[in-house]
């Protein structure tokens, strides 16, 4: 089941969507990947989803990516009286320990924020929909002005947008949840809220391999590290909603645009993220400005688009996949994208990995390659192939199954499982006939072939080969 584009499609996974003939149904219209909500639903739901993905992966023989996103340390207020709401210009008092909330205060039960406020800084409620000035902070108290007010209910999430917050990335659920997740083979594990890139180094240490981590850009303090955290993490997301709570939202896409292209340079799997079809969780088709940012993350360079509600919770999950396949289709196939992609393009690092893939890149698109073909176990040749966003697709062999979920996330890289190589001609056999099984190619075609010798090295890329499809296994061996 070949793709006809090269941006992939993550879409989250809930009520609305997790049946086992709801995933068939997604994966068959375009979603490469799935995420599975830790803010959201059970260990057992997650098992039940994660069992049944696999399901389908077993049964249609793809590989599919699963992604496990941790809640981060969101901050909540405590139990607040119905029927609240605030007035813009009153006091309003924030306490470490609180009865039930009212006009007039409510507990906030994180003593890291009262020990890290002063007077002056914002406190966002509701996804910034209520703002508090703090007037004056003591170590289990704030006594707040309410700048723009509204209806207050218990439990709501606050941001504290300014202000660098000494929580570290994985709470005590997020703990559990890791602990748990690690029980399933999944893929990748997304991180919340990171601040620091010792907040990824920590949750690499814990996933030990076992996933990839990405890191969840979502907090301005991210942003002062950006490339810290890049080094450290093995993939990044643009988390535009919380993104544009504890920053001014305007500013959004510009981050956007900045985040994408470093993740680019670094050869990092990128994701876009939130309300990319927002309308769709009611309407059937998406608004014109909503189409507009999908093509705009396209035109990007982006590794993957995501749904969050369209597809978890929405009334039309696998209309808003079809949507997003066809959006990247037209985009792809648009004469200004490959200007758009080549100018984000950057320079091959110094290693034969880099110099291997930038040279495949160059063979293949001067002779019309039908694909690049690259041979890879922990997945890293096929990153690098991706970093290069060639025009022609990039076919990634390992026998790693992991490899092959993994990557299933990354730019223009389809992958298929296969025992390793282990001689040149097998090479090349077996590259021609995975290329033709898979609709990339057919007998006449030219691949171009990466692998490393001495044969089953992990970590090895060294050699370039121009193949044609039929031929190899005709000649005679010497
Ligand atoms: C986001 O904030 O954009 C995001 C992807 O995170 P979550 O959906 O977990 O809030």
């Amino acid at each position: 089941m070949r793709r006809r584009r090269n941006v992939k499609v993550l879409a989250t996974l809930g009520p609305a969507s997790a049946s086992e003939e709801m995933i068939r149904a997604l994966f068959e219209a375009g979603a490469d990947a799935f995420r599975l909500n830790m803010s959201h639903g059970t260990h057992d739901d997650v098992r039940a989803m994660h069992a049944r993905i696999r399901a389908v992966e077993a049964d249609l023989g793809r590989p599919i990516c699963i992604l496990v996103d941790l809640q981060g340390p969101k901050l909540r207020v405590g139990k607040v009286a119905e029927g609240t709401v605030l007035e813009e210009g009153t006091s309003f008092r924030l306490e470490l320990k609180h009865g039930p909330g009212d006009a007039a205060g409510a507990e906030l039960p994180h003593k890291e924020i009262f020990q890290a406020i002063e007077a002056g800084a914002s406190l966002l409620i509701d996804d910034g929909k209520i703002r508090l000035e703090v007037v004056e902070a003591g170590k289990d108290f704030a006594d707040t002005k309410v700048m723009v007010g509204g209806p207050l209910s218990s439990n709501k999430g606050v941001n504290v947008p300014e202000v660098a917050l000494p929580v570290p990335a994985l709470s005590p659920k997020d703990r559990r949840d890791l602990d748990f997740a690690m029980t399933l083979d999944i893929d990748w594990i997304a991180l919340s809220f990171v601040q620091r890139p010792d907040d990824v180094a920590e949750a690499k240490k814990i996933v030990a391999g076992r996933a990839a981590v990405m890191a969840k850009i979502e907090k301005p303090q991210a942003l002062d590290y950006l490339d810290e955290i890049i080094e450290v993490a093995d993939g990044l997301m643009v988390a535009r909603g919380d993104l544009g709570v504890e920053l001014p939202v305007e500013q959004v896409p510009g981050i956007q645009k900045a985040i994408t292209r470093a993740a680019r340079h670094a050869g990092k799997p990128v994701v876009v993220a939130t309300q990319m079809l927002e309308s769709m969780i009611e309407a059937p088709v998406p608004t014109r400005a909503e189409v507009s940012d999908v093509a705009n993350a396209v035109f990007e360079g982006a590794d993957a688009v995501m749904l969050s509600g369209e597809s978890a919770a929405g009334a039309h999950p696998i209309e808003a996949v079809e949507m997003m396949d066809r959006v990247a289709q037209s985009v792809e196939a648009d004469p200004q994208f490959r200007d758009a992609i080549d100018a984000g393009r950057t320079d091959p690092e110094t290693t034969s990995a880099d110099a291997i893939t930038l040279a495949a890149r160059q063979v293949a698109e001067t002779l019309k390659a039908a694909a690049i073909v690259c041979y890879t176990a922990s997945g890293s040749t096929g990153l690098r192939a991706s970093r290069e966003r060639p025009k022609v697709p990039i076919l990634v062999l390992t026998p790693v199954v992991q490899t092959a979920r993994r990557l299933a996330l990354a730019w223009g890289v389809h992958c298929v499982e296969t025992e390793d190589t282990t001689s040149f001609l097998d090479m090349v056999i077996r590259a021609s006939r995975v290329a033709e099984t898979e609709e990339f190619a057919k007998t006449g075609d030219r691949l171009v072939i990466t692998a490393g010798v001495p044969f089953g090295t992990p970590g090895r890329t060294n050699i370039l080969r121009i193949a044609t499809v039929g031929t190899e296994a005709r000649r005679p061996r010497a």
